[in-house]
């Protein structure tokens, strides 16, 4: 099935082996062993990367460090350094700055670039492939396809030194052979949930309706839904042009009544939320602007502990912003919303994961 997005040309990026690999290049004694980066051996400490050599003994990302000792009793255990790594993210960035400014980090080490407007976007992974390794002696690896789900799975495919392609006529069914623990926003949980339900790939996934997946898994039962024909309409987001997302309007004669102007920042509010969602973000941060008759403005602001892109939650907190303006005793000329301090839901979604299974704080690359 094809959609009407499926003209989008993505890349995804992915180190292989990140830190393990920058250990590897910087320390000759390294190469060609088994090498954990994380804590050490006897620690309580996680593996933060290992090296290929470490993983043929099964070793792997977020082991615990003792668990890994015992895997390979003559690994070398080193900790991270973070400052080495982040140089080398920068170099990577250059890069891609080469090749479009349409780039969405998802960590020091990975990212998707929107090529949508370069002719091949296979020959283009490869040359940037090239150069990465040309400024940085680290090799990565890269997928590519029409949206972010598929181009990161593609990356994934073939790795170490990958490129992988999935085209819009393969898409499909490439999501159907997929076991669906590799699908985006599918997690632990979810995973051992739709095996209940008799699902372990797109295949099966592809069995069930919308409705049906819609009340066993709620709004994102819709997401699944997609995926598994191999859709995904999320826009690449760079977050260095993307600080805000608001919408206003302006009355045509200004308004005394404040249901109506809640009426409108209902709709403001649908509205702002909705491109949250199809940005795939999330905001901490939501301001409502007044303009009074006579020009004067007033902005309020509310910053949440947990970012936000449900539009109910926004127009709550909008309504209680509401409350600390004039609105009930002046007329108004303008009304506005405003959502910002941005983050990427698949950011804020891995977060948690990530830190619950960790007593050192290191960030699997
Ligand atoms: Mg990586």
């Amino acid at each position: 099935m094809m959609n009407f997005l499926s003209s989008r040309k993505i890349i995804h990026i992915d180190m292989d082996a990140f830190y393990a690999s920058v250990e590897q290049r910087d320390f000759p004694e390294y190469r060609g062993k088994p090498l954990v980066v994380g804590g050490k051996p006897n620690s309580r400490g996680v593996v933060a990367t290992c090296s290929y050599e470490a993983r043929q003994y099964g070793i792997h990302s977020a082991m615990s460090c003792a668990k890994a000792h015992q895997c390979c009793p003559h690994a070398i255990f080193v900790p991270p350094r973070f400052t080495a790594y982040k140089q080398v993210s920068q170099q990577i960035h250059a890069v891609f700055r080469n090749h479009t400014t349409r780039i969405e980090p998802l960590s020091l080490d990975e990212a998707y670039l929107d090529v949508t407007s370069i002719d091949s976007a296979t020959k283009l992974a490869k040359s940037i492939k090239r150069e990465i390794l040309k400024q940085t002696g680290i090799v990565a690896s890269a997928g590519v396809s029409y949206n972010k789900f598929l181009a990161k799975i593609a990356s994934d495919y073939r790795k170490p030194d990958g490129l992988f392609v999935v085209t819009p006529a393969q898409g499909t069914q490439f999501a159907e052979t997929l076991p669906v623990g590799k699908f985006y926003g599918i997690g632990k949980v979810t995973e051992a949930k739709m095996n209940k339900l008799n699902i372990f790939t797109g295949a099966d996934l592809k069995k069930y309706s919308k409705i049906a997946l819609q009340q066993y898994f709620g709004k994102m039962g819709l997401v699944y839904y997609q995926m598994a024909r191999g859709i995904d309409n999320r826009e690449v987001v760079s977050h260095r042009t993307r600080k805000s997302l608001g919408s206003e309007t302006t009355f045509a004669t200004d308004i005394g009544n404040i249901e109506a102007i809640q009426k409108y920042l209902q709709a403001l509010s649908s509205e702002v939320a909705e491109s949250l969602k199809q940005k795939d973000l999330l905001a901490r941060t939501i301001t409502i602007k007044v303009k009074y008759a006579n020009f004067e403005q007033v902005t309020r602001s509310q910053t949440f502990k947990e970012p936000i892109n449900e539009q109910q939650v926004m127009m709550w907190g909008a309504r209680e912003l509401l409350k600390q303006t004039e609105v009930s005793v002046r007329k108004i000329r303008l009304i506005g919303i405003k959502a910002s301090n941005l983050v990427s839901t698949m950011v804020f979604n891995e977060q948690p994961r990530q830190l619950s299974l960790f007593s050192l704080q290191i960030p699997v690359d």
